[in-house]
């Protein structure tokens, strides 16, 4: 067993690190006082400077297979930029990829959505949650029924990221009412904004809202479904999966710069005669957070290691994102304790990835939906306990 980075993962590693020092972190200033101002966290002239930067670096592309143009980096090297990129609250992304289902559409298909998406020219969102339907998609309402060569979509979807920005949307419909939806009843269409749906934005407490969709009599033609007809639970299945080790990555990068924070401070902030460092409170929420930190990333490493060897991460992808999620809340709550009243104002990042991690514990399937998910694969004996090695 090697623990040990190749000397190209720790180049690329390096880099991104630098990217983030000298890029992304001067201008957190101006994203904590614009937020909720842009989609893209920074203003859009400036957002466009760092793309181009990230270009002129080569790092534009990083998981994007290479017949498409990217680097194809893998999921271990994704996991580690993820790292890196979480340590700033700049929302920036290496772009350059698409949405993983995206990859399932016919060659016409590809040229008209995929490509665009991953040239940064079109904008998707992927659409399945409704009302009445989150944890349990299979609850999903919404309808698609054929008319000629032609399905009318009736139905609201909730909760939707980049749906007020996207030119077009990942819709999952109800085509077959005689079948559970998770088996045959449901199908994906690839649906324009000009083909008549709306949007609306949902303010949060995060810093960007996500969007309801609104779906009256819109008519999409029987071309853009997306995979095969009635196959597309699957499909929301397969992109709600391929994302569960990325959030609690990026979670690491965020928790460690945190924690180096509320070292810094422990070591300066004097009270009762002393720093706050020499204080057995302080110094065991330091350790607990440290040894969190290091446990999620073994995890994540892990579920990001199967998923490069081709092997099914779902499993593990579920613990790394239910101990990752809550690790982060865990440290970025002890590092606001540490800060004190510090912690709890505007001028330091603390109190946004506060709100921020908050979100890890809700979606993309929530803390109780990941332990359903691993009790259930223990209790049926899809994995047996022990097995990871
Ligand atoms: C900011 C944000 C962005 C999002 N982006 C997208 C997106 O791009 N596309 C998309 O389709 N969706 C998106 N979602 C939706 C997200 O996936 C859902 O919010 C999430 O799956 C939870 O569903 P729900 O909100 O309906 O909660 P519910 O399913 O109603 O759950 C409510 C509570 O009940 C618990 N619960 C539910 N079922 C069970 C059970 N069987 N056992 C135990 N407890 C249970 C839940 O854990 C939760 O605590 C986003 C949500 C947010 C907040």
């Amino acid at each position: 067993m090697d623990f040990s980075l190749s000397e190209e993962q720790k180049m690329i590693q390096q880099t991104v690190r630098r990217f983030v020092d000298r890029e992304l972190m001067p201008l957190e200033n101006e994203v904590l006082q614009s937020e909720g101002k842009y989609p893209t966290g920074v203003e859009p002239g400036l957002y466009h400077e760092l793309v181009m930067k990230a270009k002129e670096m080569g790092f534009w592309g990083i998981n994007t297979p290479e017949e498409y143009g990217g680097a194809n980096l893998g999921a271990m090297m994704s996991a580690l930029i993820a790292m890196e990129m979480g340590r700033t609250l700049v929302p920036f992304t290496f772009g350059g990829s698409a949405d993983n289902i995206l990859y399932h559409g016919n060659e016409q298909q590809k040229a008209e959505y995929l490509i665009p998406t991953i040239e940064g020219t079109r904008k998707s969102c992927f659409a399945l949650t409704e009302p009445g339907a989150g944890s349990d998609p299979s609850a999903i309402r919404s309808t698609a029924v054929k008319d000629g060569n032609h399905w009318v979509i009736n139905g609201q979807k909730v909760f939707i990221t980049g749906g007020n920005e996207a030119d077009f949307a990942m819709v999952f419909a109800v085509t077959d009412r005689n079948k559970p939806p998770q088996n045959g009843g449901v199908t994906c269409f690839l649906v324009d904004r000009e083909m008549g749906w709306t949007s609306s934005y949902i303010p949060t407490m995060g810093d960007w809202g996500p969007a309801s969709l609104y779906f009256e009599d819109v008519r999409v033609p029987a071309k853009n479904i997306l995979g095969e007809l009635n196959k597309g639970f699957d499909l929301g299945m397969q992109w709600i999966g391929a994302g569960r080790w990325r959030i609690p990555a990026g979670a690491i990068g965020t928790a460690e710069r945190a924690l180096q924070m509320a070292v810094d401070y422990a070591k300066q902030r004097v009270s009762m005669g002393h720093p706050i460092a020499e204080y057995q409170a302080i110094q065991w929420m330091i350790a607990d957070s440290y040894v969190e930190i290091e446990a999620t990333r073994w995890l994540v490493l892990y579920a990001a290691w199967q998923a490069e060897q081709g092997m099914d991460a779902r499993h593990a992808s579920s613990v790394a994102k239910l101990n990752g999620a809550t690790m982060a809340n865990h440290v970025i709550d002890r590092v606001m304790q540490i800060h004190g009243g510090m912690g709890y104002t505007k001028e330091l990042p603390i109190e946004r990835w506060y709100r921020l991690v908050r979100l890890y514990r809700i979606f993309e399937g929530t803390d109780e939906i990941q332990r359903y998910i691993i009790s259930r694969n223990l209790l049926r004996g899809h994995v047996k306990i022990g097995e990871a090695l």
